[in-house]
């Protein structure tokens, strides 16, 4: 299973108004990765916001998320967090985004939250979830991390259960035994990993990887879909070496008698910006009292974003 945050200790005052957490916290969402998060920031902004003199500083994610011309939703932010921490010189900023191809659909439009204590930013994180009336806000840490998910994979016959899931990790730990590109990757690259004897760092990672099954509705009466989420290990952190050992293990096929397992696109969760669950099965949408309902948006497209660019390239 995915680790759970830690314990919290930071509660928002009930006079704010708020979802609160159920028992045990808010669910975690150990599918988003810091390349994930800052995907769409142009690498000018990236460095305003990567200087050293900015201080504490936590990066917050908006459900239903789009960028805002007028900075009006990051002032509502800002004048919320305020009200819960004692904090004047707090600043919720937006940033200038991109898109790497004019097909992409569910681009990310983080916020950088900065003017914070250390202890602030902390309890920021770990709290993770601000769900007020108009808005819910998820704060991730300004620090590069990494998750375990690696990928979804699609085309077995398989049931959606721990039998289902036991096969396809078996087949995944099978090929990346096997493939010569992935041990030489795990050899060159392991500042995630324990320091251990050099043959052990690909069996440690294989040894760990496992599988869980998600079933999408089919529409108009057809057949559910199963496809099943792998969690494995990033032997690194540093997030263009991660970006590379994605792109390695995606690349990948995985055979197996059932069929043949391809990566599909990974999801992208419009709640919590999860990458291993569509909206519609949210955890957060199950939580009681939750609140917030996708908007109503423009139908035409032609108001998305800073979409000027095309195709931009992928960011190392
Ligand atoms: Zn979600």
């Amino acid at each position: 299973m995915p680790v759970f945050p830690p314990l919290r200790s930071f509660s928002i005052p009930s006079y704010i108004p708020h979802v609160p957490p159920p028992l045990g916290g808010f669910p975690p969402t150990p599918s988003v990765s810091t390349n994930d998060i800052l995907r769409h920031v142009t690498d000018e902004y990236l460095s305003i916001w990567g200087n050293s003199e900015v201080g504490p500083r936590v990066i917050g994610l908006l459900s239903y998320d789009r960028p805002e011309a007028d900075a009006s939703k990051a002032m509502e932010v800002a004048s919320y967090l305020r009200s819960i921490f004692d904090c004047p010189h707090l600043v919720v900023g937006a940033a200038e985004y991109k898109r790497y191809a004019p097909s992409e659909t569910r681009l990310v439009f983080p916020l950088l939250i900065s003017g914070l204590s250390a202890e602030q930013a902390k309890d920021l994180v770990e709290y993770g979830c601000f769900a007020a009336p108009s808005f819910t806000l998820f704060c991730s840490p300004w620090e590069p991390f990494v998750t375990d998910y690696a990928f979804t994979l699609q085309g077995y016959s398989l049931s959606a259960d721990e039998d289902g899931a036991f096969v396809v990790s078996t087949v995944v730990q099978k090929t990346l035994q096997e493939n010569l590109s992935i041990g030489r990757f795990v050899q060159a690259h392991h500042d995630n990993l324990p320091d251990l004897p050099p043959p052990s760092y690909l069996s440690l990672v294989v040894d760990n990887i496992y599988a869980e099954p998600i079933t999408l509705a089919a529409s108009g009466g057809g057949v559910d879909r199963i496809l099943f989420n792998v969690y494995i290990i990033s032997p690194t952190k540093i997030p263009a070496d991660h970006d590379a050992w994605l792109n390695l293990i995606r690349g990948l096929r995985y055979r197996h008698m059932t069929g043949c397992g391809t990566v599909a696109s990974p999801f992208s969760c419009a709640v919590c910006f999860a990458r291993d669950h569509p909206t519609g099965l949210c955890r957060y949408t199950d939580i009681a009292g939750w609140h917030l309902k996708p908007p109503t948006r423009p139908a035409s497209n032609t108001t998305r974003g800073h979409g000027r660019g095309g195709f931009r390239g992928r960011r190392n």
